[in-house]
């Protein structure tokens, strides 16, 4: 008789589910977490406010080497699930802009909700357990961990990334796809500010703390939200997103005035009035901190001419350049400030429906430890919800089937 049917590695977002799910399904599930509690980032989410999830969630929000991959749990597990969990243990919250939901309180209600609903199933949990080595007999495993040896039919790894070094990602998810033969797709920071060198960095020095909406562009992905200039280079929503996409070596375009086509509208204020400073025009537009870096930098000997004297080509390259300034970042800030890693196990060893290893039928791999990340806007969490609830559906169903052949 083995220990547990069912061991889950993790006690984030996807793994509280998971557990949760299968134990109300009927299987005894282990819960094991290496830190000394349960739901660490969600905690530190949203600014401590959890954006739980998305009104609209599809599968374009999502990274992943194999776009279909994030369909099947995505349409089985929706946004409106989630609400009414949260409906359930009456948590209030809030909408934000583009679909976002936050806890009107606390992070603290949903990891009590995830908690709740594991005891519900009569999960067990350990935390400070540190998982050593895994072994399999064919069937099942035995994990050897600080808390001695633990066997299960079923072993799923809800482990996470690598992001937020401070919380001591050990990389065991990964190392345990190496070990049952699954590739790993290159890991990189993602949803991360992105860093600056030379010019560009004293630029963003000086103009720290400044704010504006911008479109984000790279690789063909562009993004309407906040970027925000820091100490280090760029940030902000629009930046975070973009960063997902950027490669090094490659350019980014921000639009500073989206929607607006400031070519046209520089000719028109020469012709409109002809008496004013480009400086003047743009201040009621943009920061006046901001137009006086841009100033020094791409209009330096026309800075005192009124439009009337400036060359029409002189107006429309500055016209492009708000519209399309080309910036080439140095690097990201890794994985210190990164919300999310991108790449990780490669999910065409998986099963979408069900997310167990095609060569290790009780063997799943869960969350963001998969090469799947989310667009920021809750998207990670509700991709956590998805595959975890997925896979604990998926652990207790086959059980019946896998203990008849154990
Ligand atoms: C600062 C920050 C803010 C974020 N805000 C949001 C947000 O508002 N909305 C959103 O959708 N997403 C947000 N994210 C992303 C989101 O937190 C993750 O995508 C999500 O937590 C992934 O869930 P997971 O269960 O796969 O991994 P995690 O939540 O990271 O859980 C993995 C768990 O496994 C444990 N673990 C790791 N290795 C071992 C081991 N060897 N043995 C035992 N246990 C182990 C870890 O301690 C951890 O508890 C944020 C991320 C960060 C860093």
């Amino acid at each position: 008789m083995r220990d547990f049917d069912v061991v889950v590695i993790g006690a984030g977002a996807a793994g509280l589910m998971c557990a949760a799910v299968a134990g109300q399904a009927g299987a005894r599930v282990l819960l094991i977490e290496h830190a000394n509690k349960i739901g660490r980032k969600i905690l530190m989410s949203g600014g401590g406010r959890c954006n739980f999830t998305n009104l609209v969630v599809e599968p374009d929000n999502f990274l992943c080497s194999n776009a279909h991959f994030v369909k099947s749990a995505l349409s089985r597990y929706s946004p409106w699930h989630f609400i009414e969990l949260v409906s359930k243990y009456d948590i209030p919250y809030h909408e934000r802009a583009h679909g976002q939901l936050f806890c009107d309180n606390s992070a603290k209600d949903i990891v009590r909700l995830l908690h709740s609903e594991c005891e519900l199933g009569g999960v067990q949990l350990r935390t400070r357990c540190t998982v050593e080595r895994v072994s399999t007999d064919g069937n099942g495993y035995k994990l050897s961990t600080s808390s001695g040896e633990i066997s299960c039919l079923k072993l799923v790894v809800a482990s996470g990334g690598l992001s937020i070094p401070s919380m001591s990602p050990d990389g065991l998810g990964y190392e345990l796809a190496q070990q049952f033969g699954l590739q790993l797709i290159p890991r990189s920071a993602g949803l991360v500010p992105l860093t600056f060198s030379g010019d560009i960095k004293s630029m963003t020095e000086k103009l720290s703390g400044i704010a504006l909406p911008v479109r984000a562009t790279a690789a063909g992905h562009s993004f309407d939200e906040a970027m925000l200039f820091t100490h280090r280079g760029l940030s902000g929503p629009a930046i975070l997103q973009i960063s997902s996409y950027w490669r090094e070596g490659e350019w980014v375009s921000i639009d500073l005035l989206p929607d607006r086509d400031m070519q046209s509208e520089l000719q028109r204020a020469k012709e409109q009035t002809p008496k004013s400073l480009l400086r003047t025009v743009l201040n009621h537009s943009l920061a006046r901190k901001l137009v006086q870096e841009l100033e020094i930098r791409w209009w330096p000997e026309l800075a005192e001419k009124p439009l009337a004297d400036w060359p029409d080509k002189n107006l429309q390259s500055v016209g492009e350049q708000l519209n399309n300034w080309q910036l080439k970042p140095a690097g990201t800030e890794g994985y210190r400030t990164a919300e999310v890693t991108l790449g990780g196990v490669n999910t065409d060893g998986l099963s979408s429906k069900t997310f167990a290893c095609h060569e290790h039928p009780n063997l799943y791999f869960i969350g963001e430890v998969l090469d799947v990340s989310g667009h920021l806007g809750g998207f990670n969490f509700q991709w956590a919800w998805a595959c975890g609830h997925a896979a604990g559906k998926a652990v207790a169903s086959d059980l019946e089937s896998a203990l008849i052949s154990d």
